[in-house]
Protein backbone atom coordinates (compact mmCIF):
# COMPACT_ATOMS: atom_id res chain seq x y z
CA UNK A 1 0.00 0.00 0.00
CA UNK A 2 2.84 2.35 0.80
CA UNK A 3 5.54 1.74 -2.14
CA UNK A 4 7.18 4.82 -3.27
CA UNK A 5 5.98 6.65 -0.23
CA UNK A 6 8.99 7.75 2.22
CA UNK A 7 7.86 7.62 6.00
CA UNK A 8 10.29 9.19 8.50
CA UNK A 9 9.75 8.08 12.27
CA UNK A 10 11.35 10.08 15.18
CA UNK A 11 12.73 8.24 17.90
CA UNK A 12 12.78 5.06 16.52
CA UNK A 13 16.01 3.08 17.36
CA UNK A 14 13.31 1.48 20.20
CA UNK A 15 9.72 0.68 21.27
CA UNK A 16 7.15 2.56 19.80
CA UNK A 17 8.81 3.95 17.10
CA UNK A 18 10.54 0.66 15.89
CA UNK A 19 7.22 -1.06 16.13
CA UNK A 20 5.61 1.67 13.64
CA UNK A 21 8.74 1.68 11.73
CA UNK A 22 8.58 -2.03 10.91
CA UNK A 23 4.95 -1.87 10.60
CA UNK A 24 4.90 1.07 7.58
CA UNK A 25 8.00 -1.28 6.07
CA UNK A 26 5.95 -4.15 5.60
CA UNK A 27 3.23 -1.66 3.55
CA UNK A 28 6.68 -1.09 1.36
CA UNK A 29 7.56 2.82 2.78
CA UNK A 30 11.23 3.27 2.69
CA UNK A 31 11.74 3.91 6.15
CA UNK A 32 14.10 7.14 7.63
CA UNK A 33 15.08 6.12 11.57
CA UNK A 34 16.38 8.20 14.10
CA UNK A 35 17.02 7.90 17.76
CA UNK A 36 20.05 7.21 20.02
CA UNK A 37 21.59 3.90 20.70
CA UNK A 38 22.02 0.88 19.05
CA UNK A 39 21.03 1.88 15.19
CA UNK A 40 22.37 -0.66 13.38
CA UNK A 41 20.06 -3.84 14.77
CA UNK A 42 16.81 -1.70 13.99
CA UNK A 43 18.37 -0.87 10.41
CA UNK A 44 18.61 -4.78 9.50
CA UNK A 45 15.18 -5.12 11.23
CA UNK A 46 14.05 -2.74 8.30
CA UNK A 47 15.97 -4.26 5.51
CA UNK A 48 15.15 -7.88 6.60
CA UNK A 49 11.50 -6.70 5.39
CA UNK A 50 12.62 -5.86 2.11
CA UNK A 51 12.31 -1.73 2.48
CA UNK A 52 15.05 0.41 1.81
CA UNK A 53 16.23 2.04 5.06
CA UNK A 54 18.44 5.18 6.05
CA UNK A 55 18.96 6.42 9.65
CA UNK A 56 20.16 10.17 10.96
CA UNK A 57 21.14 10.55 14.43
CA UNK A 58 19.62 13.87 14.71
CA UNK A 59 18.88 15.05 18.61
CA UNK A 60 15.36 15.80 19.01
CA UNK A 61 15.56 18.64 21.44
CA UNK A 62 17.54 20.81 18.90
CA UNK A 63 16.10 22.77 15.95
CA UNK A 64 19.01 22.79 14.13
CA UNK A 65 19.54 18.93 13.67
CA UNK A 66 16.31 18.84 13.25
CA UNK A 67 16.40 20.73 10.24
CA UNK A 68 19.08 18.57 9.43
CA UNK A 69 17.65 15.41 9.00
CA UNK A 70 14.28 16.58 7.09
CA UNK A 71 17.25 17.76 4.70
CA UNK A 72 18.78 14.23 4.83
CA UNK A 73 15.51 12.29 4.16
CA UNK A 74 14.61 14.69 1.33
CA UNK A 75 18.32 14.53 -0.23
CA UNK A 76 18.04 10.21 0.32
CA UNK A 77 14.38 9.60 -1.03
CA UNK A 78 13.30 12.55 -2.15
CA UNK A 79 10.49 13.81 0.02
CA UNK A 80 9.08 12.40 3.39
CA UNK A 81 5.26 11.36 2.88
CA UNK A 82 4.67 10.34 6.26
CA UNK A 83 5.99 12.20 9.04
CA UNK A 84 5.61 10.16 13.08
CA UNK A 85 6.89 12.51 15.75
CA UNK A 86 7.25 9.99 18.39
CA UNK A 87 10.39 10.59 19.88
CA UNK A 88 9.88 11.17 24.08
CA UNK A 89 11.44 11.09 27.21
CA UNK A 90 9.34 10.46 30.68
CA UNK A 91 10.72 12.26 34.17
CA UNK A 92 8.50 11.46 37.12
CA UNK A 93 7.99 13.71 39.84
CA UNK A 94 6.29 16.64 42.04
CA UNK A 95 6.12 19.53 40.79
CA UNK A 96 7.87 21.43 43.85
CA UNK A 97 10.55 18.85 43.24
CA UNK A 98 10.71 18.90 39.21
CA UNK A 99 14.18 19.82 37.71
CA UNK A 100 13.82 22.70 35.22
CA UNK A 101 16.28 20.98 33.11
CA UNK A 102 13.69 18.09 32.98
CA UNK A 103 10.81 20.36 32.19
CA UNK A 104 13.10 22.14 29.29
CA UNK A 105 14.22 18.42 27.94
CA UNK A 106 10.84 17.37 27.81
CA UNK A 107 9.17 19.64 26.04
CA UNK A 108 11.73 20.25 23.37
CA UNK A 109 12.28 16.58 22.80
CA UNK A 110 8.11 15.61 23.58
CA UNK A 111 6.49 18.84 22.03
CA UNK A 112 8.79 21.47 20.50
CA UNK A 113 10.31 18.44 18.15
CA UNK A 114 6.61 17.74 16.18
CA UNK A 115 6.38 21.57 15.57
CA UNK A 116 9.49 21.63 13.91
CA UNK A 117 9.51 18.29 12.22
CA UNK A 118 5.98 18.63 11.35
CA UNK A 119 7.27 23.06 10.10
CA UNK A 120 9.67 21.62 7.88
CA UNK A 121 7.83 18.48 6.21
CA UNK A 122 4.68 20.55 5.18
CA UNK A 123 5.51 22.26 2.20
CA UNK A 124 6.45 19.12 0.28
CA UNK A 125 3.51 17.33 1.37
CA UNK A 126 1.12 19.95 0.32
CA UNK A 127 3.14 20.34 -3.01
CA UNK A 128 2.44 16.77 -3.11
CA UNK A 129 -1.26 16.45 -2.50
CA UNK A 130 -0.73 13.91 -0.15
CA UNK A 131 0.57 13.32 3.57
CA UNK A 132 0.12 12.18 6.56
CA UNK A 133 1.26 13.17 10.14
CA UNK A 134 1.06 11.19 12.67
CA UNK A 135 1.62 12.52 16.16
CA UNK A 136 2.41 9.52 18.80
CA UNK A 137 0.71 11.86 21.91
CA UNK A 138 -0.56 9.34 24.83
CA UNK A 139 -3.50 8.95 27.53
CA UNK A 140 -1.60 11.71 29.26
CA UNK A 141 -2.89 13.90 25.97
CA UNK A 142 -6.47 13.39 26.94
CA UNK A 143 -6.19 12.78 31.29
CA UNK A 144 -3.65 13.80 33.82
CA UNK A 145 -1.99 11.99 36.13
CA UNK A 146 0.39 12.97 39.62
CA UNK A 147 3.51 13.50 39.33
CA UNK A 148 3.78 13.78 35.50
CA UNK A 149 3.25 17.95 35.48
CA UNK A 150 5.89 18.30 31.95
CA UNK A 151 4.94 14.74 30.35
CA UNK A 152 0.91 15.69 30.43
CA UNK A 153 1.54 19.66 29.45
CA UNK A 154 3.75 18.25 26.66
CA UNK A 155 1.14 15.71 25.72
CA UNK A 156 -1.86 17.90 25.93
CA UNK A 157 0.46 20.12 23.61
CA UNK A 158 0.75 17.98 20.93
CA UNK A 159 -2.96 16.93 20.56
CA UNK A 160 -3.22 20.70 20.27
CA UNK A 161 -1.31 20.61 17.70
CA UNK A 162 -1.99 17.66 15.92
CA UNK A 163 -5.79 19.99 16.15
CA UNK A 164 -4.40 23.20 14.17
CA UNK A 165 -2.20 20.99 11.44
CA UNK A 166 -4.96 19.22 10.66
CA UNK A 167 -7.16 22.36 10.01
CA UNK A 168 -4.89 24.18 8.56
CA UNK A 169 -4.27 21.45 5.41
CA UNK A 170 -7.65 19.87 5.36
CA UNK A 171 -8.02 21.85 2.24
CA UNK A 172 -5.22 19.27 1.02
CA UNK A 173 -4.75 15.45 1.11
CA UNK A 174 -2.39 16.14 4.26
CA UNK A 175 -3.82 14.86 7.34
CA UNK A 176 -2.72 14.93 10.83
CA UNK A 177 -4.02 12.31 13.75
CA UNK A 178 -2.69 11.80 17.06
CA UNK A 179 -2.28 7.72 18.54
CA UNK A 180 -3.02 7.71 22.64
CA UNK A 181 -1.19 4.83 23.60
CA UNK A 182 -1.98 3.46 27.36
CA UNK A 183 1.00 1.35 29.09
CA UNK A 184 3.29 0.07 26.68
CA UNK A 185 5.78 -2.27 27.95
CA UNK A 186 8.97 -0.24 26.72
CA UNK A 187 12.39 0.96 28.30
CA UNK A 188 10.40 4.00 29.00
CA UNK A 189 7.83 2.59 31.13
CA UNK A 190 9.81 -0.33 32.13
CA UNK A 191 11.60 2.25 34.12
CA UNK A 192 8.43 2.94 36.34
CA UNK A 193 7.92 -0.73 36.42
CA UNK A 194 11.87 -1.10 38.36
CA UNK A 195 10.65 2.15 40.22
CA UNK A 196 7.35 0.83 42.09
CA UNK A 197 9.42 -2.51 42.22
CA UNK A 198 12.70 -0.69 44.39
CA UNK A 199 10.39 1.33 46.24
CA UNK A 200 7.35 -1.31 47.46
CA UNK A 201 9.68 -4.23 47.36
CA UNK A 202 7.91 -5.95 44.11
CA UNK A 203 8.58 -8.59 41.97
CA UNK A 204 8.81 -7.42 38.38
CA UNK A 205 5.59 -9.39 37.50
CA UNK A 206 3.98 -8.05 40.26
CA UNK A 207 5.16 -4.09 40.03
CA UNK A 208 3.97 -4.87 36.23
CA UNK A 209 0.22 -5.59 37.16
CA UNK A 210 0.16 -2.82 40.05
CA UNK A 211 0.88 -0.55 37.16
CA UNK A 212 -1.50 -2.06 35.17
CA UNK A 213 -4.60 -2.46 38.18
CA UNK A 214 -4.03 1.79 38.59
CA UNK A 215 -5.25 2.47 35.29
CA UNK A 216 -6.09 -0.16 32.44
CA UNK A 217 -8.93 -2.27 33.00
CA UNK A 218 -7.85 -4.30 30.26
CA UNK A 219 -5.06 -5.66 32.39
CA UNK A 220 -2.92 -5.76 29.39
CA UNK A 221 -0.14 -3.68 27.69
CA UNK A 222 -0.83 -2.20 24.62
CA UNK A 223 1.61 -3.71 22.14
CA UNK A 224 3.99 -1.46 19.42
CA UNK A 225 2.54 -3.86 16.63
CA UNK A 226 -0.91 -2.65 17.56
CA UNK A 227 0.26 1.01 17.06
CA UNK A 228 1.59 -0.07 13.96
CA UNK A 229 -1.36 -1.02 12.69
CA UNK A 230 -3.33 2.25 13.87
CA UNK A 231 -0.33 3.84 11.96
CA UNK A 232 -0.97 2.03 9.17
CA UNK A 233 -4.93 2.64 9.28
CA UNK A 234 -3.93 6.86 9.45
CA UNK A 235 -2.12 6.72 5.81
CA UNK A 236 -4.83 3.93 4.32
CA UNK A 237 -7.17 5.47 1.48
CA UNK A 238 -9.93 5.11 4.48
CA UNK A 239 -8.05 7.46 6.72
CA UNK A 240 -7.80 10.20 4.35
CA UNK A 241 -11.16 12.53 6.03
CA UNK A 242 -9.99 11.38 9.29
CA UNK A 243 -8.60 14.94 10.43
CA UNK A 244 -7.25 16.27 13.97
CA UNK A 245 -8.41 12.81 15.75
CA UNK A 246 -6.79 12.12 19.26
CA UNK A 247 -7.55 7.63 18.73
CA UNK A 248 -6.60 5.90 22.41
CA UNK A 249 -5.46 2.44 22.53
CA UNK A 250 -5.22 2.47 26.22
CA UNK A 251 -7.46 -1.07 27.44
CA UNK A 252 -10.20 1.30 28.80
CA UNK A 253 -8.47 3.92 30.56
CA UNK A 254 -9.34 7.40 29.27
CA UNK A 255 -13.33 5.30 29.44
CA UNK A 256 -13.34 5.56 32.86
P1 LIG B 1 11.48 4.33 24.25
O1 LIG B 1 12.29 4.87 25.37
O2 LIG B 1 11.45 2.86 23.98
O3 LIG B 1 11.86 5.03 22.88
C1 LIG B 1 12.09 6.40 22.79
C2 LIG B 1 12.82 6.68 21.51
O4 LIG B 1 13.07 8.09 21.45
C3 LIG B 1 14.19 5.98 21.43
O5 LIG B 1 14.44 5.62 20.10
C4 LIG B 1 15.15 7.09 21.88
O6 LIG B 1 16.46 6.93 21.41
C5 LIG B 1 14.47 8.29 21.25
N1 LIG B 1 14.87 9.57 21.83
C6 LIG B 1 14.85 9.96 23.12
N2 LIG B 1 15.34 11.20 23.23
C7 LIG B 1 15.66 11.60 21.96
C8 LIG B 1 16.22 12.78 21.40
N3 LIG B 1 16.55 13.84 22.17
N4 LIG B 1 16.43 12.83 20.08
C9 LIG B 1 16.13 11.77 19.29
N5 LIG B 1 15.61 10.63 19.76
C10 LIG B 1 15.38 10.55 21.08
O7 LIG B 1 10.01 4.90 24.54
P2 LIG B 1 8.57 4.53 23.94
O8 LIG B 1 7.76 4.03 25.08
O9 LIG B 1 8.68 3.73 22.70
O10 LIG B 1 8.05 6.00 23.62
C11 LIG B 1 7.84 6.48 22.32
C12 LIG B 1 6.76 7.54 22.36
O11 LIG B 1 5.55 6.95 22.82
C13 LIG B 1 7.06 8.70 23.30
O12 LIG B 1 6.64 9.92 22.72
C14 LIG B 1 6.20 8.38 24.51
O13 LIG B 1 5.87 9.52 25.24
C15 LIG B 1 5.00 7.74 23.85
N6 LIG B 1 4.20 6.90 24.73
C16 LIG B 1 4.72 5.82 25.35
C17 LIG B 1 3.90 5.06 26.17
C18 LIG B 1 4.40 3.82 26.87
O14 LIG B 1 3.64 3.28 27.70
N7 LIG B 1 5.57 3.32 26.60
C19 LIG B 1 2.57 5.42 26.36
C20 LIG B 1 2.09 6.53 25.71
C21 LIG B 1 2.90 7.26 24.89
Amino acid sequence: MLANKTALVTGSTSGIGLGIAKALARQGANIVLNGFGDAEGPQAEIAALGAQVAYHGADMSKPGEIAEMMRFAAERFGQVDILVNNAGIQHVARIEDFPVEKWDAIMAINLSSAFHATRLAVPAMRKANWGRIINVASVHGLVGSAEKSAYVAAKHGVIGLTKVTALENADSGVTCNAICPGWVLTPLVQQQVDAKAAALGLSNEEAKKLLLGEKEPSMQFTTPEELGELAIFFCSPAGQNVRGVAWNMDGGWVAQ
